[in-house]
């Protein structure tokens, strides 16, 4: 059985304000009881996200992370700063850094090793481009994305990894993949990690990104390979989020 996980990537947006106003509405909210939540401010909010937050089921999580630990990396931040301030997951992989960063496979693959060996667990986004999936080429692409990190990790790293399918065309669109395109890749994702081991595939938690919101939360959460969701837009949003966390019971 898998706990469910609704994440919130609040990216360049957000205020202490909002983290004040999250930590009030989730400190006696009703909630699911097997149900994780967290939200991933930007950094400057993480201190204040870690107080407010404090007796809530919210965990914290960040956008992105350095691949090294300390160093001349004028900007970045690394996972052991990131522990320092109570920070659980990562984003990596996310579609914004892999076009307007350029950051690839690669890469990726360094920053998900370095929020692994800080403890974290890092949410892998994987995702496929709208002429991408009009070629027909959507498992392909995602296939490969999560093949590249997958087969550098240890057996054991990779029953820490949450997968997030993010299809790119869906992402801050207003367009939302359907219950049953999402499903069709996730289950696909599913079925490629059981070629490592069915018990990871059995336990590994996969969640849908791409316009989720609280009208169409839970469809897609209903659907049997989507285990939650990570939440751009509609994350901002205190009603909405709680909502999304409430359709995922
Ligand atoms: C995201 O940025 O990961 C995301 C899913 O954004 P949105 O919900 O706004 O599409």
């Amino acid at each position: 059985m898998r706990t469910p996980l609704i994440a919130g990537n609040w990216k360049m947006n957000g205020s202490t304000e909002l983290v004040e106003a999250f930590g009030r509405a989730f400190a006696d909210a009703a909630l699911p009881a097997a149900l994780k939540v967290a939200i991933f401010p930007p950094f400057p909010y993480l201190d204040a996200a870690r107080r407010a937050f404090d007796g809530t089921p919210i965990r914290l999580g960040a956008q992105t992370l350095n691949p090294l630990h300390s160093g001349a990396r004028t900007g970045e931040v690394s996972g052991s700063m990131l522990r320092e301030f109570g920070v659980e997951y990562a984003l990596v992989g996310h579609s914004e850094r892999r076009q307007l960063y350029r950051e690839g496979d690669r890469e990726v693959c360094d920053r998900l090793l370095a929020a692994l060996s800080a403890g974290m667990t890092p949410v892998l986004c994987v995702g496929e481009t709208l002429e991408e999936r009009d070629a027909g080429r959507t498992l392909d692409v995602v296939l490969r994305q999560v093949g590249f990190i997958m087969a550098r990790l240890e057996p054991e790293q990779r029953t820490r990894v949450v997968i997030a399918y993010e299809p790119v065309w869906a992402i801050g669109t207003g367009r939302t993949a359907t219950p049953e395109q999402a499903q069709e890749v996730m289950a696909a994702i599913r079925a490629y990690q059981a070629g490592y081991d069915r018990e990871l595939a059995e336990g590994l938690c996969l969640l849908y990104g791409g316009s989720m919101n609280a009208n169409n939360a839970a469809e897609l959460l209903a659907q049997p390979d989507i285990d939650g969701g990570l939440v751009g837009g509609a994350s901002l949003k205190v009603d909405d989020f709680l909502a999304i966390c409430q359709s995922a019971g």
